[in-house]
């Protein structure tokens, strides 16, 4: 029984880590996404579900934290890595302009990559501070908390003199990437040479400080308990309240293929979680992030159908266009193929809802 629960959210309460325990143990994953729409449908319109035009590009693919969920890295040395030419960039951001147009600041770029030895501050800055003057429409969201500890640490700075310098190149926001489940028990297990948690926070608060909107991310169903996935909401609930610099929370369910984590059975929970479960995670995340406006689809790692279902569970965006993705790609996910724009569209509009075009500060952009 949850009409307690239920009581508080039509109240419009905060519930407790002992109530996400609760609904998270509730069998009937429909009720909690009608509670769900409830908290979704005060934020935003109830006819409209908002889509953004980006495209992700993977700078670098070189990276020494081998991280054991991912698929995508190539330890420095590999004949596989990569560092793509500023021009080639360039050409992407030009593709990106093809379909997205000249609006300010109406499309969006999520550039990240892993952590590569030879790149400083002073690289980024260049990059950044080039597509600044070359493309001033485009949304530069880039990097991750991940990247930017290490990019200051081989730099000699403070994290808050690294993030201005970027900002101040050109740097508008700042991606989630890199919280998978914050929790240190968890990290030293699928990741230990990764950041801490307290280290991830540092960086979406030094940002948000600044003046910067960060998004929040969660990559969930691999060695961690339900509980330590209440506690990674709580921990960006509690940062929330004190800055209100998230724009977006964003869940998505570890992909195993061509990861050493993956291959290890006996480390993991041994099988990738069903569409069931991200319905039900994302929909106690919505009841349970009371302070995070925004909630976007992962139909890159769910496929378009359970994206749709999710607009009854609590989301309100379906994400950007990304016009590639290499990431999840690279760990065997089938849904990652570019979506066109037409097709985010139509699926928005089959679900019922007019799809509606915003920037990534969640602007409506005409
Ligand atoms: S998840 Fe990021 S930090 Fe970890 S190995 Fe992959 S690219 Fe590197």
């Amino acid at each position: 029984m949850i009409d307690d629960i239920a009581e508080k959210i039509y109240r419009d309460e905060r519930i407790s880590k002992a109530d996400a325990l609760r609904l998270f143990a509730h069998p009937n994953v429909v009720e909690l996404g009608a509670l769900a729409d409830v908290v979704r449908r005060r934020k935003w319109p109830a006819d409209r579900v908002t889509y953004n035009i980006g495209r992700n590009i993977n700078y670098t693919n070189v990276c020494w934290v081998k991280c054991d969920f991912c698929a995508f890295y190539r330890p420095p040395g590999s004949g596989e890595g990569y560092l793509l030419p500023k021009e080639q960039i360039f050409r992407k951001i030009d593709d990106l302009i093809a379909v997205g147009g000249n609006a300010p600041k109406g499309s969006e770029i999520l550039m990240q990559g892993g952590l590569n030895p030879k790149l400083r501050v002073d690289y980024y800055e260049d990059l950044f501070s080039d597509i600044r003057s070359r493309y001033p429409q485009v949304h530069q969201h880039c990097l991750s908390a991940t990247e930017i500890i290490y990019i200051a640490h081989i730099s000699r700075l403070s994290l808050e003199d690294c993030i201005r310098r970027l900002r101040d190149a050109g740097l508008d926001s700042i991606p989630g990437a890199g919280a998978e489940i914050l929790s240190d028990q968890v990290r030293d297990i699928i990741g230990f040479r990764k950041d801490r948690v307290r280290e991830w926070l540092a960086v979406h608060r030094i940002a948000h400080e600044l003046g910067m909107h960060t998004s929040a991310t969660m990559m969930y169903g691999h060695v961690e308990t339900i509980e330590q996935r209440i506690e990674h909401l709580a921990h960006i609930r509690k940062l929330q309240d004190e800055t209100g610099g998230f724009t977006a929370f964003i869940a998505w369910n570890f992909q195993p293929d061509d990861t050493a984590l993956g291959a290890d059975s006996a480390r993991w929970n041994g099988a990738k979680t069903s569409g069931f479960d991200y319905l039900r995670t994302i929909a106690i995340s919505r009841l349970f992030l009371d302070n995070v406006k925004s909630f976007q689809a992962s139909w890159v790692t769910q496929g378009a159908k359970i994206a749709q279902v999710s607009l009854k569970y609590g989301v309100n965006d379906f994400g950007s266009t990304m016009m590639e993705e290499n990431v999840v790609s690279a760990a065997g996910t089938s849904h990652a193929d570019a979506m066109t724009l037409r097709e985010m569209q139509r699926l928005i509009r089959d679900a019922g809802y007019a799809p509606i075009r915003r920037n990534t500060r969640y602007e409506i952009v005409n």
